[in-house]
């Protein structure tokens, strides 16, 4: 019933309303209007003002709705559409003293607004390839691919990386880069010097004077560049013999009265690749923004978006691209992070909440006196953060409510041992577990690790990827096993078939073998590593009868609290945050190669004292078997020209596990002094007598792996030392280089590498399927808290995403979540 105080514009909005509701039940078929929906858009657009005030009617030509073309559509474009009009609308219909939810008006007129043209929606998908767009061929689009542009929205995401002032000709300073806009005066050809070498001459004017401008080298830019035209350059004044000149390191023909090269503006220079320049990039780039931000949607409830102060995401991907000035840059900015933080949270809030819905899992009760036993076999006793620990993941475990937890500590604070003792309790009733490693070498790592730990209590087995251990109360002795695809056909078969029977309670393996090829019947706790996180594992941790697996995620790159709650939302987190006593600072120096001699030297004196040394070989690719070859290199070389008189021994990924095996064990006793190893190998030993880690080509490794290697010496009573080898290391390896020599504390090492691989690296959230951060970065404390905050209160109002504003957050996070979808059926 339309109300005496509706305006017209609230009226119209009203038989919108009730029309698309008439399309939803009639399947979207374009028959709630006679003569069709587009008939019915184009006689509103067509009264004055859409029947609105002037601000009401500008935001209203800022949604979809006039953008034409319904009849065209498939029925799911359609609905897809009509979710997205609504939510733009929702807040358009309030009254007219509430506040406008769309930037107000008085903004000067973005250009992308002004060329808005109808065209028909269907083709404006984000998701098209590129070639969609005005000026991008197949040849274009195959460079776009190599810098990871493979749809429209990738394009108007491609943020730059930084922006070039607009000057005046008389302000430009000598040696500072700048853009100016000038007529071109006169261009042509000259030879220079007496090389015969020709280059283009022009000279450009402004309002405040003339310049001259040499293009060395490229005389073809004469051929495109005429007397007349009005021309972009950016790039640099210098002195050259005697004379002032302006040396472009772009250029492009403009329109003399595009007002977006107005004084004071800012050019985009973006990231780019071999053979596309940045001329043709921010052509298309622009001619991307031009066509689809005007009828872009905004996914984020206006409410929302009014609260914060936050642009238009339309206002903000142009403001980001072409700002004002730097004010405009920072706030568009800030909303474009905004959304990479609010989407991850959101993200990881929802993926919590289903975790804890879908499903039980088994309850593990402990037993104590199992436990007992194994934790008295140990060498040592637990500290006390690990006891912490496994009460935390005991707690888990021993209820309905699958866990999801994620125990951090740094490498060699006792992780396995934590994980292991829950593992052995879920095998305590008769249930088994899992744990899965991303690598073979990693799987094989965990096995050993697993192996050394129960050593006190492991029965003899006549097979190498077999363990067996008695725990006292328990009946029959409990077994692990190995699952790689590396092993022999034969080998595999026998091991599933094991498997399968419930004859393994404990399986070490790949995540692919595991999750992939083999059933676990009794599957009730699964152990991944941190870069699997939970949410990938949980498509696949349903057991048979609908029951849910525990997952324990465990991750050695350790991050503060703070932090951890925002990466790992979706995770309860269980902290080791002491190593085992006794362990030792790890003095820590990188080398220059002229400097091998004196390393060499220092190794042979710590051998003397009966100590123990590691070299491990530079990281050459992924490539396993050049890995190995350098290793036997490295070996080869070590053992006749440096160390002939010295037992050096040698691991790497190829060997089988029996001779990787009783490689460990002369290590152990000592047999061998000095071991060289490849990176992949990341030495799984515990050696307290090793005193000596020489790493290869360090620069090539990251922070953490570095520090990874650092871990494995120290463990003993001697001083230890680390021994970085870097030839000519970038400023960027130099920088994390003196970060190791001057940090030893796992968690400053961690924000250390943080900070220094920037925004977008975090911590692999490409692999994990998490919305990626490539403007956020993990030190936005404000905006990262208040993304949280919001996230947290869209999900408590509306834990489905399901009303109809926030349709447009649900499809923005479908990429993400498995059973998030809008549920925008017709009924
Ligand atoms: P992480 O997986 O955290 O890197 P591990 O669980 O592999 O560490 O443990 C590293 C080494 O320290 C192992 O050899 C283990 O036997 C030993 N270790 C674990 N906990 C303790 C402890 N409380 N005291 C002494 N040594 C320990
Ligand atoms: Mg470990």
């Amino acid at each position: 019933m339309a109300r005496a105080s509706e305006t017209p514009f609230q009226k119209r909005m009203e038989t919108f309303g009730r029309i698309l509701q008439l399309e939803r039940e009639r399947g979207f078929e374009d028959r709630a209007v006679v003569g069709g929906l587009d008939r019915f858009l184009d006689q509103w657009r067509e009264e004055p003002a859409a029947g609105a005030d002037e601000g009401t009617a500008a935001a209203l030509r800022n949604t979809e709705v006039f953008a034409g073309g319904y009849g065209d559509l498939t029925p799911e474009q359609r609905e897809a559409w009509a979710g997205r009009v609504l939510t733009a609308l929702r807040g358009l219909a309030a009254p007219a003293d509430d506040v406008r939810p769309l930037p107000a008006p008085d903004s000067p007129p973005s250009r992308y607004r002004e060329r808005a043209t109808r065209s028909n929606p269907g083709s404006l998908s984000l998701e098209s390839a590129p070639t969609v767009v005005r000026g991008i061929g197949p040849g274009i689009a195959q460079k776009l691919k190599t810098l990871g542009i493979e749809t429209v929205r990738d394009l108007l995401y491609h943020h730059p990386r930084r922006h070039v002032p607009l000057a005046r000709i008389a302000d430009l300073v000598p040696g500072e880069e700048a853009a100016i806009v000038g007529t071109v005066w006169q261009a042509q050809v000259v030879r220079m010097g007496g090389k015969g070498m020709e280059a283009t001459e022009a000279v450009l004017g402004d309002d405040t004077g003339n310049l001259r401008a040499v293009w060395f080298n490229q005389p073809f830019v004469a051929r495109s560049v005429h007397a007349n035209d009005t021309l972009l350059v950016t790039g640099n004044l210098r002195w050259h013999q005697g004379q002032r000149s302006f040396e472009p390191t772009s250029y492009e023909v403009v329109d003399a009265d595009d007002d977006n090269l107005r004084l004071g503006r800012m050019l985009p220079v973006y990231p780019s690749t071999e053979g596309l320049t940045q001329r043709v990039l921010r052509r298309v780039v622009r001619n991307g923004l031009e066509a689809w931000l005007p009828r872009l949607a905004d996914f984020l409830p206006p409410e929302l978006a009014r609260r914060l102060d936050l642009p238009h995401l339309a206002d903000a991907l142009w403001g980001h691209h072409y700002p004002e000035n730097g004010e405009g840059r920072d706030a568009a900015r800030r909303r474009l992070a905004f959304d990479e933080l609010f989407l991850l949270q959101l993200t990881l809030l929802i993926r919590k909440r289903e975790w804890g819905e879908e499903g039980d899992a088994v309850p593990l009760k402990a037993s104590r006196k199992l436990l007992e036993a194994f934790l008295s076999s140990l060498p040592f006793t637990l500290t006390d953060a690990q006891r912490q620990s496994l009460r935390e993941v005991l707690g888990d475990i021993a209820g309905r409510r699958p866990m999801a937890r994620l125990l951090q500590g740094e490498v060699g604070s006792g992780k396995t041992v934590v994980a292991l003792a829950a593992m052995l309790v879920c095998a305590a009733v008769q249930r088994q577990a899992a744990m899965m490693a991303p690598t073979e070498v990693l799987a094989e790592q965990h096995f050993l690790t697993v192996s050394r730990l129960l050593q006190g209590l492991s029965l003899p087995m006549a097979e190498p990827n077999l363990l067996a251990v008695y725990l006292d109360p328990h009946p029959r002795p409990i077994t692990v096993g190995l699952l790689l695809g590396s092993h022999t056909r034969k080998e595999k078969a026998a091991m599933r078939e094991r498997i399968t029977q419930g004859l393994v309670d404990i399986v070490v393996g790949t995540h692919a073998l595991i999750q992939g090829d083999v059933e676990m019947p009794n599957l009730a706790l699964s152990v991944v590593d941190e870069q699997q996180r939970f949410g990938v594992v949980q498509r696949r941790a349903l057991g048979e009868k609908g029951t849910r697996a525990h997952v324990l995620s465990m991750s050695a790159t350790p991050i503060p609290r703070s932090l951890a709650l925002t990466l790992y939302g979706d995770l309860d987190v269980s902290t080791i945050s002491e190593l085992p006593s006794g362990r030792q600072r790890v003095q820590t120096k990188w080398l220059r190669p002229d400097r091998r001699d004196s390393a060499y030297r220092w190794i042979r004196r710590e051998v003397e004292m009966e100590r123990q040394c590691f070299v491990i070989c530079p990281l050459i690719n992924e490539s396993e078997t050049l890995q190995t070859r350098a290793a036997l290199e490295e070996h080869r070389r070590l053992t006749e020209e440096v160390f002939p008189d010295l037992r050096v021994g040698l691991l790497h990924g190829r060997m089988s596990l029996a001779e990787k095996r009783s490689i460990m064990e002369e290590l152990r006793d000592g047999d061998i002094q000095i071991l060289v190893a490849t990176p992949v190998v990341e030495v799984g030993v515990d050696i307290p007598n090793a005193t000596v880690m020489m790493i290869e080509g360090a620069d090539r490794f990251g922070l953490s792996e570095l520090h990874q290697f650092r871990g494995r010496v120290g463990r003993g009573e001697h001083a230890s030392y680390c021994i970085l080898m870097a030839d000519d290391p970038s400023p960027e390896a130099q920088e994390r280089l003196s970060v190791l020599e001057n940090e030893s504390d796992g968690f400053r090492v961690a924000e250390e590498d943080l900070r220094l691989r920037g925004p977008g690296e975090l911590f692999g959230t490409r692999q994990s399927g998490l919305p990626e951060l490539k403007l956020a970065t993990l030190f936005d404390w404000e905006l990262l808290r208040t993304a949280r905050q919001e996230a947290a209160r869209l999900v408590e109002a509306d834990p489905r995403l399901e009303q109809l504003e926030h349709r447009p957050v649900a499809e923005a996070l479908t990429p993400y979540l498995a059973t998030v979808q809008p549920d925008f059926q017709p009924s």
